[in-house]
């Protein structure tokens, strides 16, 4: 016989290699997963993900967390975007506290916030959302926005992937005591989410915003509530706080400085498309006479600004029927 059954046994085997090599070291990468928690106060620590939108190459690193040491415990904000995101958040807390995990405060249901929680939910943590977040997980857009997910982050999120639900809903607003801390939980949805919560620790005047803040990228609009959430980013900068913790991006100490790119283009998309849909002028083309070149070169750009243009769109066009 010829050699080329051989040869191409030869190479199938050489290329089952390779991919076993590749899976190997994929399992690997997301097992060896290393947050650096930044410290921002005396009870306060921060993971910062990457900007832009998730990736194999970022691991869907692209949130942020933060935690509060107490005497009596650690409360966890957000748990990041996938099952080993919040694994090696754990082990990050716990490379700064063995105090026991007591509650997580999911900021919003969006993916990237809350699919690390089942790391936290297997500690015996309370985990506490608002209740409308149950619109989300409830609806078909929870299960479309996971099949997105396995496919953009599949060594990470697969059919496993339990999209773990609070064991406490909030109607409002609510403030609590753990360890002498005061923590305020301040709805101040529905903005960028059915469900935004935002987490004042006052002793330590920090200020998590969840997504009402992101920072050094273009926000996620989608069909958000631009309106509301113009005014909400107003009602926290009035608390003051020292440190500002934004969903995505740096924290900041100048929190009225970090809202500007938030709050400027919240009011440019709904300045241009507002003017669009005032004048009747289909979508494809006011997307296309409005000038982006101010936010074109931003992260996360391509793959928000112009979805966040068409919810804008449809949201002015709602407004504009109100008036
Ligand atoms: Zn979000």
């Amino acid at each position: 016989m010829p050699a080329w059954p051989d040869c191409g046994a030869r190479i199938a085997r050489a290329l089952l290699i390779c991919a076993c090599t590749l899976l190997t070291y994929n399992a690997t990468a997301a097992e060896s997963l290393s947050l650096k928690p930044i410290r921002l106060s005396e009870h306060i620590w921060y993971v910062q993900g990457q900007a832009g939108p998730a990736s194999a190459t970022n691991q869907g690193f692209i949130s942020n967390a933060g935690f509060v040491v107490t005497p009596e415990g650690v409360v966890v904000i957000d748990a990041l975007g996938t099952p080993a995101l919040g694994r090696a958040l754990l082990a990050a807390i716990r490379r700064v506290s063995d105090k026991p995990i007591r509650r997580v405060i999911v900021t919003h249901y969006h993916s990237d916030h809350f699919y690390g929680l089942p790391a936290f939910k297997a500690t015996g943590a309370d985990i506490w959302a608002h209740r409308n977040a149950r619109e989300y997980l409830d609806g078909s857009i929870a299960q479309a926005r996971l099949a997105q997910r396995q496919r953009e982050l599949a060594l990470w999120v697969n059919e496993r992937t339990q999209l773990v639900r609070p064991n406490r809903w909030l109607e409002g607003s609510l403030s609590f005591v753990l360890g002498g801390l005061h923590f305020d939980l301040i709805y101040v949805g529905p903005a960028h989410a059915p469900d935004d919560l935002a987490v004042m620790v006052r002793e330590d005047a920090v200020l998590f915003s969840g997504d009402i803040v992101f920072s050094g990228r273009i926000p996620f609009v989608g069909d958000a509530d631009s309106r509301r959430w113009l005014a909400a980013m107003d009602e926290l900068l009035q608390l003051n706080p020292k440190v500002l913790v934004p969903g995505h991006g740096a924290a900041s100490r100048d929190a009225a400085a970090d809202l500007v790119l938030t709050r400027d283009y919240l009011r440019y998309l709904r300045a241009a498309m507002g003017k669009a849909a005032e004048e009747l002028l289909p979508f494809d083309e006011a997307y296309q006479q409005t000038d982006w070149s101010k936010y074109k070169h931003m992260p996360a750009f391509e793959a928000s600004n112009r979805i966040n243009a068409y919810g804008t769109y449809l949201l002015l066009e709602r407004e504009s029927l109100q008036r």
